[in-house]
């Protein structure tokens, strides 16, 4: 740089008007020219390892998730259109190259310095002096640091998004007017801009202290563009599809579902989407053994070759007991999807099978029958599951509450009414669901209430009884009702797909 400083130094005219002034304006000049200098070009390394691109490039060797979704980020970033405008300067469109981020930019050559250094109105004051003014002035958030760039071409700079970070918020500290994070976030389309992920989704350009555009990376294929157009601003959302494919998991049961599936690679999510697909035919509180089977066949979804979740699952099979039950996807003529097994009857009871979700289902069950309280045996018209305290009972039908309070030995009680014929009593709850009172109508599914040991119970279970026209049945053997089956002009092509199905089914289980 010493090109720059004997340019500040030729205009300092103290030199000539007093000697012996001159003699400390001399070494107090050259001091804070030096300093200007050193400033200018941490502000340049700070611009350029800032850089939107040269961040997510530092990130990549960065472990997994956190550097996939960042590169995922770029590749979307990458397809945007290129600046309209002609920059004023060179430096400014000048990628950063490899090696010159950070302080490796203190060594960069002079030429580039002087470029910015041009950029800056030569007046009375020195400029160099007064730009790095601006370093100083810069938020500590070091990604705000890319607010630095001394000319007024627009370029992209990433904000990386903090804990409680809002838009305002985000536009006070670039010096915008947060006046205008609010106009755009009440635009239609941008409600995802109220909720900001964390992390560096967002990008922005700004001219003369104007945002330009905005882009909000709101998730790995949707990225929202927000764009000014007068006085106005435009929203649009670019959205990219994941690559598909098929994948299939078997597994054997050896203790629980949970951790059976689990081994086998599927999250506790996967597991719980798989047994609700079954869930009108198995009851996975009670009918699980050791020993038991499953296969499953499902959508890998992913974006440039990088894994990215799981989609839709596609058929499945489980093997309890040697009881074969099988599910395949049909997705109707109106996009809606649902499971039915191959001979096209409907998965779908009127009744649920457990009224406890698996997740909440401790193993080891068993129906006891000699009554551990009364230290006696007698009719058990019932089942009991086990549980923790407050694990939530749902209602296995839509219905009416006709009962919800306590009940002798059933301590907390509910009792649903469904249709005419059916209904059901849930018992020893440790306490009542939202809103479950006497005449409240609950949904299939609905919490409640909560699994505790009210009545005369040793511990915390459920006591679940089903009555078919006010007579006990088993709630594991009663028929109940079944929901329609693959519509009649579906059914044709249905029963193609689903012979398909089971013929990889049959591979998949050695059936
Ligand atoms: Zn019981």
């Amino acid at each position: 740089m010493p090109r720059m400083r004997q340019h500040l130094f030729d205009r300092d005219l103290r030199y000539v008007i007093k000697p012996r002034y001159a003699a400390r304006a001399s070494a107090l000049g050259s001091h804070s020219h030096w300093i200007a200098s050193i400033l200018i070009a941490v502000a340049v390394a700070i611009w350029l390892g800032r850089a939107p691109d040269a961040s997510i490039d530092r990130a990549q060797p960065d472990a997994n998730d956190t550097a996939v979704l960042k590169a995922q980020i770029a590749s979307v970033l990458v397809a945007e259109p290129p600046i309209s405008k002609a920059p004023t300067t060179s430096v400014q469109t000048l990628p950063p190259p490899a090696g010159m981020q950070g302080l490796a930019a203190l060594s960069m050559p002079a030429k580039q310095t002087n470029h910015a250094t041009k950029a800056v109105p030569a007046g009375p004051s020195t400029p160099a002096v007064g730009d790095t003014a601006r370093v100083a002035l810069a938020p500590p958030r070091d990604s705000l640091t890319a607010t630095i760039p001394v000319a007024p071409a627009p370029h992209w700079q990433t904000v990386e998004i903090r804990k409680g970070d809002s838009l305002t918020r985000i536009f006070k500290q670039l010096g915008l007017d947060p006046r205008h994070a609010i106009i755009i976030a009440n635009k239609p389309g941008a409600r995802v801009l109220k909720n900001l992920r964390i992390g560096p989704h967002l990008k922005v350009r700004i001219s003369d202290d104007k945002l330009v555009a905005l882009q909000y990376q709101q998730n790995l294929t949707t990225l929202l563009r927000v764009a000014t157009t007068g006085s106005d601003y435009s929203i649009d959302t670019v959205k990219r599809q994941f690559d598909i494919t098929e994948r299939e998991v078997t597994g054997l049961i050896s203790d629980s579902l949970y951790r059976s599936a689990l081994r086998a690679g599927l999250s506790d999510q996967f597991t719980y989407s798989l047994a609700s697909i079954f869930q009108w035919q198995i009851d996975f509180a009670t009918d699980i053994r050791k020993g038991d089977r499953f296969s499953v066949v499902f959508e890998e979804k992913s974006l440039d070759g990088k894994k990215a979740g799981k989609g839709a699952i596609l058929a499945a099979e489980f093997v309890v007991s040697g009881n074969h039950y099988r599910a395949v996807r049909q997705v109707s003529k109106d996009g809606t999807s649902a499971y039915f097994a191959p001979d096209g009857t409907s998965l779908r009871g009127v009744f649920l099978r457990s009224p406890v979700a698996i997740t909440r289902i401790t193993s080891g069950y068993s129906l006891k029958r000699f009554h551990p309280v009364l230290k006696k045996w007698r009719a058990h018209r019932g089942v009991d599951y086990a549980g923790r305290t407050g694990t939530p009972v749902m209602a296995t039908g839509a219905g009416k509450v006709i009962f919800a309070g306590r009940k002798g030995g059933y301590g907390k009680a509910v009792i649903l009414k469904h249709g005419g014929r059916y209904s059901t009593l849930y018992g020893h709850l440790s306490r009542y669901g939202k809103g479950v009172r006497k005449g409240q109508r609950v949904n299939q599914g609905q919490v409640i209430g909560y699994i505790g040991s009210t009545g005369l119970a040793t511990g915390p279970h459920l006591h679940y009884e089903f009555r078919v026209n006010g007579r006990h049945r088993n709630p594991l053997t009663v028929r109940t009702p079944k929901a329609a089956p693959v519509n009649a002009a579906e059914k044709t092509a249905f029963l193609k797909h689903a012979t398909a199905w089971a013929k990889r089914l049959n591979q998949l289980t050695g059936a």
